[in-house]
């Protein structure tokens, strides 16, 4: 039993070898990514319900690894915050989105918003406001036109000073969203306090509609409480007609999701801006 345990003690800290080996490849790897331009963004399209009309986008960063391939951000922006790259890698995708907003903007006409993922780390950065605002000069994009999505972790975290950024932000004029809202803690007194626009509903609760009348009691009580509290809400993981139906029904807002549109290139983006049926 002794040496079957030590085998064991063995097996498992070679396993364990191979994975901190991986773990810092992958951190020397991301630290060179940015440099080497190797990440890149695609954009989700988010559809307004009643209109049918794209009224913005989500930048989704990708990793285009020169030996691993292409490399999910729930593979990489964990390790991210936790080394800290992420406040260099997240300004970059805040500037590439940006600038690229604003060439939209130029080109269509149109109000299309673009919305950038915050990390928790980022959020507590305390020259982000300073960041944004150099951003937005930079580019020259409308702020209304950018849109920054927080989760309710980031957000509750320290809410007081929460409070304090949020004011910081909303004075810039950009439009504030809480993510995957559902999947954490909210503070119903803070949610009231919060100057944010939009609570985009987590696709855990919209994948089993409609048949699933738990999710579908959930999804109807977020829509009314967010109303109630003049925001407007997002629907996410919309991948069936049904869903969206059903959606609408309940006076959802917006709604993003396969259905609609994969996350893809600025190119199809674009593309799709400049078609007639998009108009
Ligand atoms: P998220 O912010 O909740 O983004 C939505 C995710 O759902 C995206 O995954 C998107 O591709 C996926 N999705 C969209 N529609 C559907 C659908 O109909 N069905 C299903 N099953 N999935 C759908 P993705 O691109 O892999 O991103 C995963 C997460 O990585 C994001 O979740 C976000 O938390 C994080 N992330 C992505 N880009 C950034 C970034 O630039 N900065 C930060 N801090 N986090 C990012
Ligand atoms: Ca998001
Ligand atoms: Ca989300
Ligand atoms: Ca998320």
């Amino acid at each position: 039993a002794k040496n079957c345990g030590k085998n064991n003690a063995k097996l498992y800290s070679s396993a364990l070898t191979t994975q901190i080996m991986s773990h810092v490849k992958l951190e020397v790897g991301l630290r060179k990514a940015l440099q080497h331009n190797e990440l890149y963004l695609q954009y989700q399209p988010q559809i307004d319900v009643r209109s049918a009309q794209v009224v913005g986008v989500e930048a989704l960063v990708r990793w285009r690894h020169p030996e691993l391939g292409i490399i999910p951000p729930n593979d990489f922006i964990p390790l991210a915050e936790e080394t800290g790259l992420i406040v260099p890698i997240g300004e970059w995708v805040l500037r590439t989105a940006c600038l690229q907003a604003r060439s939209w903007h130029q080109q269509s006409k149109r109000a299309l918003r673009v919305a950038v993922n915050l990390s928790a780390r980022q959020f507590k950065d305390e020259s982000l406001a300073q960041t944004v605002l150099a951003v937005l000069n930079e580019t020259g994009l409308d702020p209304r036109l950018l849109e920054l999505e927080l989760t309710e972790g980031t957000l509750m975290d320290d809410a007081l000073a929460t409070l304090a950024t949020l004011e910081q932000l909303r004075g810039l004029g950009i439009y504030l969203s809480i993510d995957d809202f559902g999947t954490g803690y909210s503070s119903m007194n803070y949610l009231k306090r919060f100057d944010v626009r939009a609570l985009k509903i987590d696709k855990s609760f919209i994948s089993g509609l409609p048949q699933d009348s738990e999710n579908a009691a959930i999804t109807r009580a977020i829509i009314a409480m967010a109303h109630g509290l003049k925001m407007a809400v997002v629907a996410e993981g919309v991948e069936t007609g049904e869903q969206l139906s059903l959606l609408e029904q309940f006076g959802c807002d917006m709604a993003q999701g396969y259905l609609l549109g994969r996350p893809q290139s600025q190119d199809a983006i674009t593309q799709m801006l400049n078609s007639p049926s998009c108009a």
